[in-house]
């Protein structure tokens, strides 16, 4: 199936309208493009969820700092129409920039909580600010009943999940497991970045975070996890921004016996930042 490719607000709005007017559902997954089989497990799912699917693809300017990859982030607008199609996604809409940020535009959101855990917000502070402005007004602009973010940015969901609820956006942000390569690397548009090298040395990131699960269920304590965990992924060669154990819903740090934890972790090899996570 061919989707409609839309690039206009008004345009989306006459294709959603139609679609309320039937009395159909409909989901939106948002993405960035360079689309691989972690988006396409969005639209997937978001197909399980409702009657049509939106899949949307803007390169958000808003959440890469100055000195980010903004300018060689890989962009393929035929290429991720056609797997997007071939996913079964009934719609694309591609922004023009000003129907995101029209002239004047100076409204954010000010957030805290998951947003304000000393994870990503502490490595690239401008990107939450950057991610929830553009995903509101997606939220605002489809109206769509569901929206479908991938556990891969796990600290995104939980920020994303809880602006829609604080905010009364009347949407169900739903989470979708990780897509990983067969030797566990996240898949993730930034992997091209990777020299042959890298890409091998790269799966040790879910290896040893993996491990660390495994410890921690076998009585481990939390704190000598994480300094085994940080200190092999130094040996193999990774810069490491943070290895971390939270609390899975808040992503304050544990506090007690028994609530459910996740192991977060980010790190560079050369010029690639690699995140991933995992349930403990
Ligand atoms: P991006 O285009 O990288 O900004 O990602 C768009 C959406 O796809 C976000 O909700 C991501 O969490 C999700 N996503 C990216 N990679 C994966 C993956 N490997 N598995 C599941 N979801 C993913």
């Amino acid at each position: 199936m061919k989707p409609k490719l839309v690039r206009t607000l008004a345009a989306l709005c006459r294709e959603t309208a139609r679609w309320r007017a039937e009395g159909l559902r409909y989901a939106v997954a948002p993405t960035m493009g360079a689309i691989h089989s972690g988006h396409t497990e969005l639209v997937a799912e978001g197909l399980k969820r409702a009657d049509r699917v939106i899949a949307t693809i803007f390169i958000n300017p808003m959440q890469f700092a100055a000195h980010e990859d903004l300018g060689k982030y890989p962009r393929d607008e035929e290429g991720d129409v056609r797997k997007l199609g071939q996913a079964g996604c009934h719609m694309i809409y591609v922004p023009n920039p000003e129907e995101i940020y029209p002239e004047g535009f100076c409204t954010t959101v000010t957030l805290g909580g998951p947003a304000k855990a000393g994870l990503e917000d502490k490595f690239r502070p401008q990107f939450f600010d950057g991610v929830t402005t553009v995903v509101a007004k997606l939220f605002i602009q489809t109206g769509a009943d569901c929206a479908m973010f991938g556990e891969k940015d796990y600290q995104q969901l939980k920020v994303v999940t809880r602006m829609a609820k604080d905010l009364d956006i009347p949407i169900e942000v739903v989470g979708i497991p990780t897509v990983r390569e067969e030797d566990g690397l996240a898949k993730s548009s930034r992997n091209v970045y990777l020299s042959k090298p890298e890409r091998q040395q790269a799966l040790a990131i879910h290896s040893t975070i993996g491990h660390a699960a495994e410890r921690i269920r076998g009585g481990l304590d939390l704190q000598s996890a994480m300094t085994l965990a940080t200190r092999t992924l130094l040996a193999l060669g990774f810069r490491v921004d943070y290895v971390t154990v939270r609390n899975a819903e808040t992503l304050a740090p544990p506090q007690h016996r028994g609530e459910p934890l996740r192991i977060l972790a980010a790190a560079w090899l050369g010029k690639t930042r690699l995140i991933d996570n995992v349930g403990v």
